[in-house]
């Protein structure tokens, strides 16, 4: 079966009438590069650069971050690279010494809201990754985004680092800027952050558990812990109608790109690109190669249509049993 899949490595991510989206990896380290590679991956879609910063008493600099940085964009080279900033705090902890004694550190001082609150440490990781982007193509984006103004925040120290690197590093002047939506107030003003980045990119793993108030970490919520909850798939759709209807991408890169039985409906709703455990790829691509559109539009809209988690997923087991 696996050397079956590995088959279609070479073969695009494409519908079968030839509607492409793009099908990329998530990875912590350059060594996953090469699962991207053998499984027929289109590059990095989520670079989570938070192991560089775990079990350490003080950041890295920026001139450490950029060796990361610049290994792996060379590893995935021509290849693009979409890098995360800093994205700590809730289940990802760290030492510092401003996360400690949260009550609910899911909702604490964590991700972009710990890098604006240490802009001369945010700055440092945006110099490195503006340097790497002169290796590459490199995308950056932002976790956690509960709205605009940090957004436009997040923008103007990038501004401040692209000023700081003129004239004595290379680098993308025309570096593209994402946000992560995972934050339900990011659903609902999609419309407003769509006119301030360039693509989005679906967090379902954190989405699901602030959408639901369902911790995804705690064992004994894990049967609410609902993917095809009505709340998720509406707002699923709403975002990649909020970016399109702007121009802009929208992507998913948590776990639910993954699942080849939601491929079907995330390709109807027009997400433009999944990234995911590279392994999954070719099972997600094997689906993907026996749709066609229309049917897959037909999936998206009667998944919305369900009341229940249930309800969407035994339709979804049917339908996929009886069509890919
Ligand atoms: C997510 O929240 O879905 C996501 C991709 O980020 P992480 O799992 O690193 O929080
Ligand atoms: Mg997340």
């Amino acid at each position: 079966v696996e050397r079956e899949l590995l088959k279609l490595k070479d073969l695009p991510a494409q519908s079968l009438d030839g509607h492409r989206i793009h099908l990329k990896g998530n990875i912590e380290f350059v060594e996953e590069v090469s699962a991207i590679n053998k499984h027929g991956g289109e590059g990095i879609g989520l670079y989570r650069t938070e192991m560089l910063f775990f079990n350490r008493a003080s950041f890295p600099d920026e001139e450490e971050q950029y060796q990361a940085y610049a290994a792996i964009v060379q590893a995935m080279a021509p290849r693009p690279v979409t890098i995360r900033t800093l994205d700590v705090g809730g289940d990802k902890c760290v030492t510092d010494p401003c996360l400690t004694d949260e009550m609910n550190p899911a909702l604490g001082v964590r991700a972009i809201r710990l890098s604006l609150r240490q802009p001369k440490a945010f700055k440092a990781q945006l110099r490195a990754i503006l340097r790497a982007s002169a290796l590459g193509p490199v995308q950056l984006f932002f976790p956690m985004v509960s709205g605009v103004a940090e957004v436009r925040q997040a923008k103007a120290l990038l501004e401040e680092a692209k000023a700081e690197l003129r004239g004595k590093h290379p680098f993308d002047e025309a570096i593209q800027v994402g946000i992560m939506i995972e934050i339900p107030a990011a659903v609902v003003i999609a419309d407003l952050l769509a006119a301030e980045v360039d693509f989005f990119s679906i967090g379902t793993n954190d989405l699901i558990q602030y959408t639901l108030a369902i911790d995804r970490t705690n064992e004994h919520l894990s049967s609410l812990y609902e993917p095809l909850h009505p709340a998720v798939l509406r707002s699923l759709k709403q975002v990649v109608d909020a970016a399109h209807r702007a121009g802009i991408k929208a992507h998913i890169c948590g776990e639910m790109a993954g699942d080849p039985e939601y491929l079907p409906f995330l390709l109807g709703m027009g997400f433009d690109e999944l990234s995911m455990n590279p392994v999954s790829i070719p099972r997600v691509k094997k689906i993907l190669r026996r749709c066609t559109m229309a049917e897959a539009k037909q999936v998206a809209d009667r998944m919305v249509t369900f009341a229940t988690a249930a309800e969407a997923d035994s339709y979804l087991k049917s339908e996929i049993a009886a069509r890919f």
